[in-house]
């Protein structure tokens, strides 16, 4: 069985270091907002580029937080209106919705499922603040196009890079293509914590203390709360994990780019649709999505055959109960790709010769 993602495998590369990295913290007495904590923002904000990076509990938290404290720097409002993609994972929806902010859905373009800058300028209205561009998969949106539309109309940019650590747009790396982004360490994302885990990167210092703040009860001094905030904190713990993790992440999506560059040149088969990307280092293959109209057909044959493959995802979120006032609306780029889309097995530790194997088996199968 070649399993869709092998996350025991996936640890057990640090297994020394992370034990050695916990048995630190163990042994310091200190478990919440400490050193390790401290040294993990520093870490990945230089990775990512940033001048700041606020440490969360979850991806969701991040962009939330990021919503939240532009709401208290009175620059976003209740009732305002976010642009967000219409195929993107709920959690980004959710993070505009609780904070009591309208998501405006926006299609994805067919090829690269990614928020189309050509369909944002229509949805646009004076209650527009933000646009929460998500790089869906592991790859980074249009960039210039979607800052240049936000600088028009005065919007804030948010990235949703939950799934992109480490990818590229022309010169920078995500986490620092907009105004702010929110990233997950969830134990599968390309970087995963051995728990949940949640950053915020950004160049704006008064929106980093605000978050910071925010995620601490509203308090940048103990005891002194000027925010109704939240508990929102990175713990000790995971931070220690990440800072291993993260010393191996350029070396895990090499390995990415390298099973992705093999499915693109040696599938082939007319059934088919291969994802399209921009240039090689835009793309950090959180996920190598397929498509075709004989889904059901192509994951049983992958599944009898001992691959197993997931879907990202089966149900838009305007067809979800949770949105019912959506669910009689239509976005046909995102139904579409919800029926079609199918994710192959890749990870950071995917050997040659399973790729090979799950090649061969897609070449070989031939709709009846
Ligand atoms: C995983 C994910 C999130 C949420 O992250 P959590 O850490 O699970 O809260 C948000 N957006 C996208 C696109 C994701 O894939």
């Amino acid at each position: 069985m070649i399993p869709f993602l092998d996350l025991k495998g996936i640890n057990a590369q640090y297994r020394n270091e992370l034990i050695e990295a916990c048995t630190k913290v163990i042994d310091s007495g200190w478990y919440i907002q400490g050193n390790e904590c401290k040294a993990f923002e520093k870490e990945f904000a230089s990775f990512c580029g940033t001048r700041y990076a606020i440490g969360v509990a979850n991806g969701l938290d991040a962009l939330s937080l990021i919503l939240r404290a532009y709401k208290e720097l009175d620059i976003i409002k209740d009732g305002d209106e976010v642009i967000v993609p219409s195929n993107t994972y709920i959690a980004s929806i959710l993070a505009i919705s609780e904070n009591n902010l309208v998501p405006v859905l926006v299609e994805p373009n067919i090829d690269t499922y990614l928020i189309d800058p050509e369909r944002i300028e229509e949805k646009i209205t004076s209650k527009t603040k933000a646009i929460m561009s998500v790089h869906l998969y592991g790859q980074t949106c249009e960039m210039d196009k979607i800052n240049k539309i936000a600088k028009k109309y005065n919007l804030k940019v948010i990235e949703d890079s939950a799934q992109s650590h480490g990818a590229y747009f022309k010169d920078k790396k995500c986490g620092n293509l907009g105004d702010a982004s929110g990233f997950s360490f969830y134990p599968g994302k390309n970087l995963g914590a051995l728990g949940d885990g949640g950053i915020v990167t950004t160049n704006n210092e008064e929106l980093a203390d605000t978050i910071k703040a925010l995620g601490n009860y509203g308090s940048h001094t103990k005891y002194e709360n000027i925010y109704q905030g939240t508990n929102s904190r990175l713990d000790e713990m995971q931070a220690a994990m990440l800072r291993v993790k993260l010393r191996f992440l350029d070396s895990e999506i090499k390995v990415r780019r390298e099973t992705a560059d093999y499915y693109i040149e040696n599938i082939k088969n007319e059934n088919i649709t291969l994802p399209t990307l921009r240039t090689n280092n835009n793309h950090v293959w959180h996920l190598f999505t397929i498509r075709t109209n004989k889904r059901t057909e192509l994951q049983k044959y992958l599944l009898d055959n001992g691959i197993q493959t997931l879907i990202h995802y089966p149900l838009p979120p305007h067809k979800q109960e949770a949105y019912r006032k959506w669910n009689n609306e239509s976005f046909v780029i995102s139904e579409t790709i919800h029926d079609e889309i199918l994710s192959l097995p890749i990870s950071g530790i995917q050997k040659i010769e399973d790729t090979k194997e799950i090649t061969r088996l897609i070449n070989k199968w031939r709709e009846k």
